[in-house]
């Protein structure tokens, strides 16, 4: 009945893992989200939680630690996690080039990873589509989640164990520092749902949203939105599996844990004067495989002044285009296409801000925060404590 209370706004993937971490260090937590159920950008991503894609050291550590946390989510909450490691593929000479430079750093990186020959690689997945195929570089630590049931069930879990209250549908419209002198109920909250409640301590975790709470810290924050266009293909039925998330040479231009290789610079010039519409629209391209066999396809990056509400079917052309060139499916029919967008800071990997005594922001995760919530939330409440 004593426990210091706490109030997290957003159910997304940022808000949920700092309810985990805040109930496991004896908070009592109330969990604000204004939909029936999330349903922003965490679950409409590829459910891939992506060490290999952190730069090397205090990134890469805390993406360990989030995986290490998804895994007793595994284990402890009954969810699907399968921790079947990535490939990247390379199909052209300067992408060898680059997962070759990149395994020969790996070892003093603290990186565990392997260079695959075609044959190997036919081995690990029956999607490496062998026309030109040079090789591919394997790594066992990413994994895969199912993002819809993940964020639909880490709720209920939270509760049954830690008695962590949801109020969903319910909007937080303000927040304020009270003004009596109670050191544990600090902040004041004003919701749909009660004229004000109030707590020792509040984590806004609203995403891409920070416009309507704190316009700002959002104006001064250096945050940009990303809008990011996906599809996803039918099961090809229970006897084909993708064995492994896969990723293309394309996606060595995206994740700044390629950048210690010094062919990159030439693979991206390359990229640049070829293809010009890619790095246009930011395409690079993954697959990812569900409990429920779908393939999960991706992406495109559209930022700040060009997104728009409408979807465009030239990125998907695009994206369809480098996915058949890289990858082969027994069926190209789709299913779904959606798109998802997040807040991105350009340096850091999240953003932090603490606009009144006790509020504090956590948004910004970009294209990481299936792989980083859980890491980040854990280090944001130990320097808390
Ligand atoms: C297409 C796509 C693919 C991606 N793929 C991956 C991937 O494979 N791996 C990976 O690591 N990351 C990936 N990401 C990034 C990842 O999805 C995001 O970093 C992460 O989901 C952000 O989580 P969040 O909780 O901050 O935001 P959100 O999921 O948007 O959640 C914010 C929540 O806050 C609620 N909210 C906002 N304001 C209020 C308010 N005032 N009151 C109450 N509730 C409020 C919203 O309703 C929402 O549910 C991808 C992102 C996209 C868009």
């Amino acid at each position: 009945m004593n426990r210091p209370q706490v109030a997290v706004v957003g159910a997304g993937i940022v808000g949920l893992a700092h309810a985990w971490s805040a109930a496991e260090r004896g908070y009592q937590v109330t969990v604000y989200e204004r939909s029936a159920r999330a349903s922003g950008a965490s679950i409409r991503n590829f459910g891939m939680v992506w060490p290999i894609g952190q730069p090397h050291g205090e990134s890469y550590e805390t993406a360990m630690l989030s995986r290490a946390r998804w895994m007793r989510l595994s284990t402890e909450a009954g969810l699907w996690v399968n921790p079947c490691g990535s490939i990247h593929l390379a199909h052209r000479a300067d992408e060898w080039s680059v997962l070759q430079e990149f395994q020969s750093r790996a070892e003093t990186l603290g990186i565990a990873c392997e260079l695959l020959t075609p044959a190997q690689l036919h081995q690990r997945t029956p999607a490496a589509n062998p026309d030109g195929l040079l090789g591919g570089l394997f790594s066992p630590t990413e994994c895969c989640v199912n993002p819809p049931q993940v964020i639909r069930s880490i709720p209920a879990w939270l509760t049954e164990k830690y008695g962590i209250k949801f109020r969903m549908e319910t909007h937080v419209s303000s927040m304020e520092p009270a003004d009596n002198d109670a050191a544990d109920r600090s902040v004041r909250v004003t919701s749909s749902a009660e004229d004000v409640a109030q707590f020792e301590r509040v984590v806004v975790c609203c995403g891409a949203e920070l416009q309507s709470l704190f316009p700002h810290v959002l104006a001064a924050s250096g945050l940009k939105r990303c809008k990011l266009q996906m599809l996803s293909l039918q099961s090809p039925g229970s006897d084909w599996n993708l064995g492994t998330h896969l990723a293309s040479g394309l996606t060595l231009r995206h994740y700044r844990i390629f950048e210690v290789c010094p062919s990159l610079a030439a693979l991206k010039t390359r990229v640049a004067e070829e293809t010009p519409e890619l790095d246009q629209f930011g395409i690079h391209v993954m697959a990812s495989q569900n409990n429920q066999g779908e393939i999960i396809l991706g992406d495109s990056h559209e930022y700040g002044a060009d997104i728009e509400p409408f979807d465009k079917t030239l990125i998907d052309d695009l994206m369809l285009r480098e996915l058949r060139k890289v990858f082969r499916f027994p069926g190209w029919t789709i299913s779904q296409h959606w798109h998802g967008v997040y807040a991105k800071h350009p340096t850091l990997p999240v953003f932090e801000a603490n606009p009144a005594p006790g509020i504090h922001i956590c948004t910004g995760t970009g294209g990481a925060g299936m792989t980083m919530s859980f890491g980040l939330a854990e280090q944001m409440w130990n320097r808390w404590a």
